[in-house]
């Protein structure tokens, strides 16, 4: 149970992602994926180890700047590779990763299927993805999209979502734990810092109920109010 993303021009994005739920084993876990956002979303899921992943993800993905990745402890439907993250919308245009518990995720679920939706795993996590597509035929743009079906989610989660054509990382947590990752070509974003410690040692901490939007050059963060808030840099001395 571990999240990792990263956006920049500095590394091949899949390797900053494989080497981050690496460096997340220790937490535990039952399957692991990545999605890369390009022109189109790429996404790989394997059931079991990191290394069962990396065997099934392309030698050469060095243009891709941009992805999140996942290693999955199941509360929600059995490990397999349907129930691995990412999760996606039914066009693949949204992948989502979360570590936690949607509480209300049945009542979200049964809502959506009454307007049709389909859903491919068992999870509580599936429900993101596609309440983010309702939200963006709905004419809102994806930061709002993000922010709406988050605010509607109850119970614990750090969560990540990418879009594709975008290389922009959405990130929030209530709950479970997510901090930044400052680089001078990309930032990172984990669930503990072990994920990308040997890129950059300048982290910010994000609090309960914060928002977090990633881009290459740039964090923004955002309280539960939607108000931009300065956040404290801290430079971590670790000893790997
Ligand atoms: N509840 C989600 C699932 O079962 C996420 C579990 C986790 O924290 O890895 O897929």
């Amino acid at each position: 149970c571990g999240i990792i993303g990263y956006t920049g021009t500095g590394d091949s994005a899949l390797d900053v992602l494989l080497t981050g739920l690496n460096g997340l084993e220790y937490r535990g876990y039952d399957s692991a994926g990545v999605a890369l956002a390009d022109d189109s979303l790429d996404i790989y899921k394997r059931e079991g180890e990191v290394s069962a992943l990396e065997a099934a993800v392309p030698e050469d993905p060095s243009s891709v700047s941009a992805g999140i990745g996942h290693t999955r402890w199941s509360t929600h439907g059995p490990p397999s590779d349907e129930n691995a993250h990412p999760h996606t919308d039914e066009d693949s245009r949204i992948a989502v990763v979360h570590n936690g518990i949607i509480e209300n995720y049945q009542e979200l679920r049964d809502e959506l299927a009454t307007r049709g939706h389909e859903f491919t795993s068992d999870t509580d996590t599936e429900v993101v993805p596609h309440l983010i597509e309702e939200r963006l035929a709905a004419g809102k743009d994806r930061q709002t999209a993000f922010r709406q079906v988050v605010d509607r989610l109850e119970g614990s989660y750090a969560i990540a979502a990418v879009f594709e054509g975008s290389d922009v990382i959405h990130a929030a947590r209530h709950e479970s734990p997510l901090v930044v990752g400052l680089g001078d070509e990309g930032n990172y974003l984990a669930s503990d810092v072990p994920a990308f410690i040997e890129y950059t040692d300048r982290v910010i901490y994000l609090e309960d109920g914060e928002f977090a939007t990633l881009t290459p050059d740039e964090v923004v963060v955002r309280d539960e109010a939607g108000e931009i808030v300065e956040p404290s840099i801290e430079e971590i001395a670790w000893d790997p």
